[in-house]
This record gives structure tokens, sequence and C-alpha cells, in this order.
């Protein structure tokens, strides 16, 4: 099966709407795409509109949404208003569990809804530093995969991509190691085919990817690309990281 890379930038709460439009013209100035290597940015929702038709290079997604379609939800955006502005949805990122307290049953519905709405979500799954530091890593991550996944149909899997992010690699300059890495990937891969998955899921790798370590961890045989949060805010870094793709795949 040939190789395809998703190289892909959370932009946090950082970036306003003409900030986000600059960065996208500028990004797809720095870089050609090559057959099997996607780019996606994920955007606040303020710069969301009319980014798709920046520039077909970039795919875009957003950081999360509401599960139900319309309602008395006041500050919520529902998966219905992100169709045809976004291709991906970020899903239960571990800021979304830590800080706003989102449960698996939240991050379970999501999902749902997200398939239900045609977008791709992206669930994001990963241990703390108190859970592998006590041996729990895997039973951690087959809990959040059989959590988030309840009740999905084993047909729709195949539009599910998976972040494993380490939530002590989040944001510290810690990365696992490609090695780690590639272990915990090959874990996930496994209780995917286990829950009736295809072979070819998508896994991206997130915790401090680098210019500097984005290369190795693409490397990984069960990696399929990057999900990438500081370094994307800085076109020179972020466009490093997609050539190192790039450059993998021309191999
Ligand atoms: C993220 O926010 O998903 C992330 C991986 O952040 P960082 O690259 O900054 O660790």
């Amino acid at each position: 099966m040939r190789r395809k890379y998703l190289i892909a930038g959370n932009w946090k709460m950082y970036k306003n709407r003409d900030e986000s439009r600059e960065f996208i013209c500028e990004l797809a100035r720095s870089f050609d795409l090559v057959p099997g290597l996607t780019v996606a940015v994920f955007p606040p929702f303020v710069g969301l509109a009319g980014l798709r038709d920046l520039d077909a290079k970039i795919k875009i997604g957003a950081q999360n949404m509401f599960y139900e379609e319309k309602g008395a939800f006041t500050g919520e955006i529902s998966p219905s208003m992100l169709q045809g502005l976004v291709d991906y949805v970020l899903v239960g990122h571990s800021e979304r569990r830590e800080i706003f307290k989102e449960s698996d049953a939240d991050v379970n519905n999501k999902v749902k809804a997200a398939l239900r709405f045609d977008l791709s979500p992206v669930l994001c799954v990963g241990e703390t530093l108190q859970e592998r530091q006590a041996g729990m890593t895997e039973d951690k991550l087959k809990n959040q995969l059989e959590k988030a996944l309840q009740d999905v149909k084993k047909d729709e899997m195949d539009r599910i991509i998976i972040a494993y992010e380490p939530i002590w690699a989040i944001g510290t300059g810690l990365n696992a190691s490609p090695a780690q890495a590639q272990e915990m990937h090959h874990f996930i891969k496994g209780v995917w085919q286990e829950m009736g998955g295809g072979q070819d899921l998508t896994i991206l790798y997130g915790g401090s990817v680098k210019p500097e370590n984005g290369r190795e961890l693409l490397a990984q045989d069960d990696i399929s690309g990057v999900l990438v949060g500081g370094a994307s805010l800085k076109v020179e870094q972020f466009s490093a990281i997609i050539h190192h793709g790039a450059q993998l795949l021309d191999k």
C-alpha cells in the first residue's frame, strides 16, 4: 500500500480572522503537494468562513463542535454549521477533556455527530505522565477508544482519524521518542482492528512535534502523519515539517 501523510496544525486559541487568512496564503506558497500528502490547519472558529476557498492545497478543520444540530446551547457551534466550511473536526483534544471537562460520553456523541454530518473526526487519545509511569498507557488508550467509538457503525469507522497525543508531551517540549510513538501507534492499530476497523487507519502523532524531530517521527511504520500545535503557528516551522513528509513520500 502506498504511504500517505496528513500533516495537520492545531492553532488552538491563536490567530484572528485576518491572521488566519494571511497564514494560509503564505503557507500555500511555501510547499508543493506530492501524491499522498495532505496538509490541514485547524484555526479558531471566527476565522473559518472562506478559508477553504483560499487555496485548494490546504484543508481546513475545526477544533471542536457541539453534538446537537441546533437549540438553546449558548456559545456552541453545531456540526451542521461547520458543513461546507471544514473537512475535519478535532474531537476529544486533551485540552477539551481536561480544561473544559468533556467526558467520554461527550466525545462519543461528537464522533457520531461528525460522522452524521459528513465531517471527518480526528479523535484524540492519550495518557497522562502518571498513567504512563504506572504502566497504564495501553489500558487508557483502549478504554478511550472503546468509549469514543461506542455505537459507531463498522462501515463508518474508515472515516475516523486517530491522533495519539500523550498528554505529557503536549506543549511541554517533551516528545515521545519515535520508538515510543511507534509502539503506541501499533497498539492502537491492533485495538482498532479488533473493534472492526480497517487496515489503513490514519493515526497522527501529536506532542511537541518540531522540524527537528518531525522527520524521524514520520519515518516510523505506523505513523501516518502529525498533529502539530506550537510549531504550526510559524510558517517556516510548519512548512519544514510538511517538507519532511513530502521528502519521505518522494523516496
Ligand atoms: C496539540 O495541541 O495537539 C499539540 C500537539 O501541541 P504541541 O505540538 O504544541 O505539543
